[in-house]
C-alpha cells in the first residue's frame, strides 16, 4: 500500500540514499569551497604583491632622484649660487660652468618613470601619485594625487628610512619613507581597479562553484540512485519470493558481487525457510495421520459395538482394541510433547552432572525381562563416565535405543551395550544382531515419523518418532549420533557426549 504523501523527515535520515546524497554534497561544496578560498587567496596575494613591489620601487626612484639634487633644493630652497671656476695653473680661465639650474629645472626632474612596473601606471584612471615634503612639511612636488584624497591623513603616518607599506581608510594603497634631507616621500595608488578585478574574480569563482555544485549534487544523486537501486529491486524481489512462492531463488547474475553476497544469505535463507515450512507441514500432516487411525479404530469398534445387542466378550474386545488404540495415542501425543520440548528453549530443560554409566545400567535392567521374553539377550560393559546432562531426557533416549535394538532383532539374538570414555567424550555404543536397516533407509531414520516397516513398527507400538527424539537429545546436550548397520546381520549406534570436566 502506498505510504501518504506528506514529507516525513525522520524517514530521510533513515534512507540510505538520501544519507549517501547528503555526504557527497557536503563533500563536494567542501572542496568547492576550499579549492576556490585558495585559488582567490592566491590571486589576491599576487595582485596585491605586485602593486607593493611596483610602489617601494618608485619611491626608492623619487628617493635617488631626490638626492641627485643638490641638499637647498631637498630642503625647498632655491639653488645656491654658481661660484667662478678657478684659474688654471697657466693663469688662463677654463670654460665657463653650464648655466645654474633653477629649482623649478631640477623639480621638473622629480617624476614617475613608465619603466616602473607600477600596476595601471599607463591608465590615466589608475596612474600612480606621489607627493614629495621637505622635513618641515613643505611641499616640493606633488603629482596625481586623486579626488578624495587626504593630504592631512598621509602627512599624519610615520616616516621611516625604509618604504613602509600602509592601506589608508579610502582604498589607497601607499608607500611612505624619508628621502635626503629628512624629506618625506609618499607614493601611492588607488586599489579601485585591482578590487574590481578582484570582486569580478570572486563573482566567477562563486558561478563556476554554484555550476560544479549543482552538476556534482545531479550526479551523486544520480550515482546514489543507482547504488541503492539493486537494494530496492532485491527487497522487492524477495518480498515478492516470500509472499508467494518460496521455492523461487533470487537471480545473482542480476546482482553487482557485494549485493550478489547479500543475494546468497537471502537465498540460504529462502532455502532454510522452504525447508523449515515443508518439514512444519509433513510433520502436521503425519501427525494428524498417525492420530487418525487409532481414532477410526475406536470409532468402527465402538459403531460396530452398538449396532446391535452383543455379548459381554465381544463388548470387552471392543474395549480391548479401544484401549489399545489409546495407548498407541497416548505413545503419539507423549513423543509429540517431548518433540516440542526439545525445539523449545532451554528453561526447564535442567542439566546436572550424572554417571552415564548408572543411567544405562538402569535401562539395560528394566528392559532386561522385555528381552528375555523375546529370547534375546542384553551385554553390557560399562564403564564409568561423567557427564553434564539432563537425567530423565538421556534415560529415556537410551530407553528407546535398547528397545529399538531388543524389537527389530531376532530370536536368540544379542544387544551389545558399551560405555567408555575417549577423546574427552562419553562413547555409547548399541549394537544388535538384528534385521539391520537397507542403505537407502538409513539416511532417514532420524526423521520424524520415518519407518521403515510401517507394520512391522506400528505392531510394536511404535510411532516413528523414537530416534527423532534420541537424535533431539544429544543434540541439546552438544553430542552426536550415527548409525550404521548391515541389512540381515544388525545395527550399531554411536552416541558420543562431551564428558564432564570440574574445570568446565
Ligand atoms: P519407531 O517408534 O517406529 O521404532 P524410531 O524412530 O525409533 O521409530 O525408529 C525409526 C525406524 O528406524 C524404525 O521404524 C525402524 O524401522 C528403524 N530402526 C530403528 N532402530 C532399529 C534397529 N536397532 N534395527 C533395525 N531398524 C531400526
Amino acid at each position: 500500500m502506498k505510504q501518504g504523501v506528506a514529507w516525513d523527515t525522520s524517514s530521510v535520515f533513515k534512507s540510505l540514499r538520501w544519507k549517501l546524497q547528503f555526504f557527497y554534497s557536503t563533500l563536494l561544496a567542501t572542496v568547492v569551497l576550499c579549492s576556490g578560498s585558495v585559488f582567490y587567496y592566491q590571486i589576491w596575494v599576487s595582485i596585491f604583491a605586485g602593486v607593493d613591489r611596483g610602489l617601494e620601487a618608485a619611491a626608492l626612484y623619487l628617493d635617488v632622484t631626490l638626492r641627485s639634487f643638490p641638499p637647498p633644493i631637498q630642503q625647498g630652497l632655491e639653488a645656491p649660487p654658481m661660484l667662478p671656476p678657478p684659474l688654471r695653473p697657466d693663469g688662463t680661465a677654463p670654460p665657463p660652468h653650464r648655466p645654474r639650474r633653477s629649482r623649478e629645472q631640477f623639480l621638473e626632474e622629480l617624476r614617475l618613470p613608465q619603466e616602473l612596473n607600477i600596476p595601471g601606471i599607463n591608465n590615466p584612471r589608475d596612474q600612480p601619485y606621489f607627493m614629495v615634503m621637505t622635513a618641515n612639511d613643505m611641499l616640493l612636488k606633488k603629482e596625481f594625487l586623486p579626488s578624495g584624497y587626504s593630504e592631512a591623513t598621509s602627512l599624519a603616518g610615520q616616516f621611516n628610512h625604509q618604504p613602509t607599506l600602509i592601506l589608508l581608510k579610502n582604498n589607497f594603497r601607499e608607500v611612505r619613507m624619508i628621502g635626503p634631507s629628512g624629506s618625506k616621500i609618499i607614493v601611492g595608488k588607488s586599489l579601485r581597479r585591482e578590487t574590481d578585478h578582484l570582486r569580478n574574480t570572486a563573482i566567477q569563482f562563486i558561478a563556476i562553484g554554484l555550476a560544479f555544485l549543482v552538476l556534482g549534487v545531479g550526479v551523486s544523486f544520480a550515482i546514489a540512485f543507482r547504488m541503492v537501486r539493486p537494494i530496492t529491486q532485491m527487497s522487492a524481489t524477495a518480498e515478492l519470493l516470500s509472499e508467494k512462492d518460496l521455492s523461487k531463488r533470487l537471480d545473482l547474475n542480476h546482482f553487482d558481487s557485494e549485493l550478489a553476497g547479500l543475494a546468497e544469505v537471502l537465498n540460504r535463507l529462502f532455502s532454510r525457510l522452504d525447508a523449515s515450512f515443508s518439514r512444519q507441514r509433513q510433520f502436521t500432516a503425519d501427525a494428524s495421520h498417525e492420530l487418525r487411525t487409532p481414532l477410526t479404530v475406536i470409532r468402527s469398534a465402538s459403531e460396530l459395538a452398538l449396532s446391535q445387542q452383543r455379548s459381554p466378550e465381544e463388548y470387552q474386545e471392543t474395549i480391548e482394541v479401544s484401549l489399545k488404540a489409546a495407548e498407541r495415542m497416548t505413545n503419539l501425543v507423549n513423543g509429540l510433547l517431548a518433540l516440542a520440548r526439545l525445539d523449545s528453549s532451554n528453561a526447564d530443560f535442567h542439566l546436572r552432572q550424572n554417571d552415564l554409566s548408572d543411567l544405562v545400567s538402569e535401562s539395560v535392567s528394566l528392559l532386561r525381562a522385555i528381552a528375555s521374553e523375546k529370547q534375546i539377550s542384553l551385554v553390557s560393559d560399562l564403564h564409568s563416565v561423567q557427564i553434564f546432562g539432563n537425567p530423565e531426557s538421556l534415560s529415556r533416549m537410551i530407553d528407546n535405543l535398547i528397545n529399538n535394538a531388543i524389537i527389530y532383532n531376532k530370536p536368540g539374538g544379542k544387544v551389545f551395550i558399551t560405555l567408555k570414555s575417549h577423546d574427552d567424550k562419553a562413547v555409547l555404543e548399541i549394537k544388535d544382531t538384528g534385521v539391520g536397516i537397507s542403505e537407502e533407509h538409513l539416511p532417514f531414520i532420524f526423521e520424524r515419523f520415518y519407518r521403515v516397516d510401517k507394520a512391522r513398527s506400528r505392531l510394536s507400538g511404535g510411532s516413528g518418532l523414537g530416534l527423532a527424539i534420541c537424535k533431539g537429545v544429544i543434540e541439546k546436550h552438544n553430542g552426536t549420533i550415527t548409525a550404521q548397520s548391515i541389512l540381515g546381520e544388525g545395527t550399531t549406534f554411536q552416541i558420543q557426549l562431551p564428558v564432564w570436566n570440574y574445570s568446565n
